[in-house]
């Protein structure tokens, strides 16, 4: 029963999630957003992947990703918000992430701090200038950190996060195939060990893979270690699948650390996150997946969709708008094409 329950609440986080719980209607975003001048604009989609982000369900104590870490991590270790019992023994690095979309949302308000540590005094002002947020981190390192292209050209991306899957997946990809439009898949490493025939497809149809960590946990609660680990163990898993290393680095929820930031950019790669969000995680219908992206996009997005996730998600609304929004987007003059492209940056390392 406890195991149960743990499994359960650990699984409320992930949901898909690389954008993760919506704490707020999405029109409100979007509308928002269209005429806001660029420094500003990117602040604020930086504001809104934090809103995003996790942390604050990881506050809570009882809820976190069900991926395991690679096996050279331990995994109670690698759980610092974890209850105390131990992961089970029936899971395995081979078991099936499973990803519950239920995840439970709290206030943006908490979620704004947090990897603030608890301070005696309240020296909030002080606390908030040690750990920047993911704004100001977007801010301060413009050239490690890209949540879009240029907006002088009117090209777009499309992303699809927490795969390879066996169920999604290859459903993605036949679509992507029928349109003749080439897309950057943010894999996991537990998820390519699982289906390496499916990395090996995206990678032979023209696609660009990117580093969705091992696990998909919250990197910012990660020591170094397990965080470099996360990082590179995938990478060795998908150099091994399609001959480069990827240079393109999405953390799971968007979320990451100054520290992690400065490793990312001394080690080369690109952190690759998003400004339209799809929001299929939540099991949408094709409607609502094109409406939300048509809401979104201007030249230079980047647009996050899942290939992946739980059982209970059910990511056919993200297929099936495949087809409907390159029709649209390249009726309104849109071009399609990868991150690389996008940013004019390589694939690999
Ligand atoms: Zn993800």
């Amino acid at each position: 029963m406890t195991k149960r329950l743990w499994s359960f609440s650990i699984v409320c986080l992930l949901v898909t999630s690389c954008g993760a719980p919506l704490t707020k209607p999405f029109q409100d975003q979007s509308s928002t957003q269209h005429s806001t001048p660029d420094v500003a604009q990117t602040s604020l989609e930086a504001s809104r992947d934090l809103v995003e982000s996790p942390f604050v369900t990881d506050a809570s104590g009882t809820k976190r990703l069900s991926m395991l870490p690679p096996a050279s991590t331990p995994s109670a270790s690698a759980l610092p918000t974890a209850p105390t019992r131990a992961p089970s023994p029936t899971s395995t690095p081979n078991l099936k992430p499973k990803i519950n979309p239920k995840r439970s949302v709290a206030p943006p308000e908490a979620s704004k701090r947090p990897s603030l540590p608890v301070q005696k005094n309240q020296g909030q002002v002080r606390i908030s200038q040690k750990k920047l947020s993911l704004s100001q981190l977007v801010v301060k390192y413009p050239d490690t950190f890209k949540l879009r292209g240029s907006s002088q050209e009117k090209k777009v991306a499309l992303t699809f996060d927490d795969g390879p899957d066996t169920r999604f997946t290859p459903k993605v990809l036949d679509a992507l195939k029928a349109n003749q439009v080439k897309a950057t898949f943010f894999v996991l490493g537990a998820m390519a060990n699982m289906h390496p025939d499916v990395i090996k497809r995206i990678a032979n149809e023209g696609h660009v893979i990117g580093n969705h960590s091992y696990s998909h946990e919250n990197l910012p609660k990660l020591s170094v270690d397990k965080f470099q680990n996360q990082i590179e163990s995938t990478e060795t898993i998908l150099q091994n699948l399609i001959g480069y290393a990827p240079r393109l680095i999405r953390p799971p929820y968007g979320a990451i650390n100054e520290e992690q930031v400065k490793w990312i950019a001394n080690h080369h790669y690109l952190i690759v996150n998003w400004n339209v969000d799809s929001l299929d995680w939540k099991s949408l219908n094709s409607d609502q997946v094109l409406h939300n992206i048509m809401q979104q996009t201007k030249p230079g997005s980047i647009i996050l969709q899942h290939s992946g996730g739980a059982d209970s998600q059910d990511l056919s609304g993200t297929v099936q708008a495949i087809g409907p929004l390159i029709t649209k987007l390249k009726a309104a003059g849109y071009t399609f094409v990868t991150v690389p492209e996008l940013l004019h940056v390589t694939k690999s390392k």
